[in-house]
C-alpha cells in the first residue's frame, strides 16, 4: 500500500507512550511485590465529573436525545458557552460564531488545517502541547517554534514573536495558562503582541485558553478582550479540564467571520456533531453550580504549593512558581541528566511517571513536567521516592 506522504510528518503525544510503559512496569511491580507506579505524567484532573453533569447526560439519553444534532452544536449549548464567555471574560460573543466539537484538539486541528499548506509558516509555543507541531507538520506547513523561556516565566516574548513573522506566516498559536509549563502570560505581554499584530493584518491568532479557569495568582487574560484582533482570532476552549470531562469529548471555539461556517463544514465532513448526551452535559456544566470547580481548584492550589516547595529542595532541581493549569515544570539541569534520562530513570527506578520536557519541543531540554493532578499523598510519596533516587546517585 502507498500511504499519503503527509502521514510521515504526523507526530504524537508521548504522554500516552509513557503511560503505556508506566502500566507495563506497574504490572511487573505488582507481581513482584515492589512499590506501585505513581503517575504524575497524566494531563487530566483526578476528580470525577460532577454528579449533576453526569445526571444531565443520563436524562438526555432517557429523554430520547439519540440522534444527530446541528453540526456546530445545539443552540442551547452555544448560548450557554456565549453566556460563560460573558461571565468569565466579560466579552459579548454571538453564539453563531461558536462551533462545538469533540474536544479542544479538534478546534486546534481544524485551525491548523485551515491555514497550513506547503510554503506557509505557523508559529507554535516551544515547549508546548505537542499536537500543535504534529498537526502543522501534517499539513506541510513549516512549524516555527516560539521559544518560551524559564527566565520569562515561560511567557512568550511579544517582540520576539513579532520579529519572527515573515510574509509566509499565516497563523500564530498561543496557549495561556500553558501546558506543560504552568505559565500564565501577563496582560502587558498580550497587549504588546496584539498592538504589534496591527502591522501584520493577514496573520491569524489561535489562542488556546483551555486552562483559563485554572489560575493561582493573576487571572487569565483572554485574547477575546481585544476588539482589534477579533476579526482574526480563534479562541479555543472546552470542558475537558475545567469540569473534569476529558473522556466526554467536548470542546468549542469562537471563530471569526466566515470561519465559523468553514469549521462547521469541516465538522460535517469529519465527525458530524458532538454526541448529543455530551452536549446536554455541557449545558449543565456551564449553567449549573460551579462549586465542584472551586473545590477542585482549592485542591490544585494546595498541591501546587507543596510540589513547588518540595521540588526546590531536591538536589540539582529548581522550580519557578507555576501560575496556571496543573503542571510544575522544574529545571533539572543541575542533576546532570538530560530530560529523557531523568524521565526514564525515575520511571524505572522510583516508579514515578513524569514527562521529559523534550516531549513538548526542543526548548524543553533540561525540564520535566510533573502533573499535580494526583492526591497530595501520592505527590508526597512520589517526591520522597524522587528525592531518594537523586540522593543515591
Ligand atoms: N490544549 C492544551 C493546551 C492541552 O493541554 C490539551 C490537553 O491536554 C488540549 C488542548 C486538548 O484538550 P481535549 O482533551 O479537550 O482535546
Amino acid at each position: 500500500m502507498k500511504l499519503a506522504a503527509n502521514l510521515s510528518r504526523l507526530g504524537t503525544e508521548s504522554a500516552f507512550e509513557v503511560l503505556a510503559r508506566a502500566n507495563a512496569i506497574d504490572r511487573e511491580a505488582a507481581a513482584k511485590g515492589q512499590p506501585r507506579m505513581i503517575n504524575l505524567g497524566i494531563g487530566q484532573p483526578d476528580f470525577p465529573t460532577p454528579a449533576h453533569i453526569v445526571e444531565a447526560a443520563v436524562k438526555a439519553l432517557q429523554d430520547g436525545h439519540h440522534g444527530y444534532t446541528p453540526a456546530n452544536g445545539i443552540s442551547e449549548l452555544r448560548e450557554a458557552i456565549a453566556a460563560d464567555i460573558k461571565k468569565y471574560r466579560g466579552v459579548e460573543v454571538n453564539p453563531d460564531q461558536i462551533v462545538a466539537v469533540p474536544g479542544g484538539k479538534v478546534t486546534m486541528s481544524f485551525a491548523i488545517m485551515m491555514f497550513g499548506e506547503p510554503g506557509t509558516e505557523i508559529m507554535y509555543p516551544d515547549p508546548g502541547f505537542p499536537i500543535y507541531r504534529s498537526m502543522i507538520g501534517f499539513t506541510g506547513a513549516k512549524a516555527v517554534p516560539m521559544p518560551l523561556r524559564e527566565e520569562n516565566g515561560f511567557s512568550f516574548d511579544a517582540d520576539e514573536v513579532l520579529a519572527a513573522i515573515t510574509p509566509r506566516t499565516r497563523l500564530i498559536i498561543v496557549n495561556s495558562p500553558a501546558n506543560p509549563t504552568g505559565g500564565n502570560v501577563s496582560r502587558a505581554e498580550v497587549e504588546k503582541l496584539v498592538a504589534g499584530l496591527a502591522d501584520f493584518p493577514d496573520v491569524v491568532v489561535m489562542s488556546d485558553e483551555i486552562y483559563s479557569r485554572m489560575t493561582y495568582g493573576a487571572p487569565h487574560v483572554s485574547f477575546l478582550e481585544f476588539p482589534e484582533i477579533r476579526d482574526r482570532l480563534i479562541m479555543l476552549d472546552g470542558a475537558s479540564k475545567t469540569y473534569a470531562m476529558t473522556g466526554w469529548r467536548l470542546g468549542w471555539a469562537v471563530w471569526p467571520g466566515d470561519l465559523a461556517e468553514l469549521a462547521t463544514r469541516m465538522a460535517i465532513n469529519i465527525h458530524s456533531c458532538v454526541n448529543a448526551a455530551t452536549q446536554y452535559a455541557g449545558i449543565a456544566a456551564l449553567t449549573g453550580p460551579q462549586d465542584a470547580v472551586d473545590t477542585m481548584m482549592t485542591a490544585f492550589a494546595e498541591r501546587r504549593r507543596y510540589i513547588t516547595d518540595r521540588l526546590n529542595t531536591l538536589p540539582g532541581v529548581s522550580c519557578i512558581e507555576p501560575l496556571g493549569a496543573f503542571y510544575a515544570f522544574p529545571n533539572i539541569t543541575g542533576t546532570g541528566m538530560t530530560a529523557r534520562e531523568f524521565q526514564n530513570q525515575v520511571l524505572a527506578d522510583a516508579h514515578v511517571a513524569t514527562i521529559a520536557g523534550t516531549s513538548f519541543g526542543d526548548m524543553g531540554e533540561g525540564f520535566i513536567r510533573f502533573s499535580y493532578a494526583a492526591s497530595l499523598e501520592a505527590i508526597t510519596e512520589a517526591l520522597d521516592r524522587v528525592e531518594a533516587f537523586l540522593k543515591a546517585r
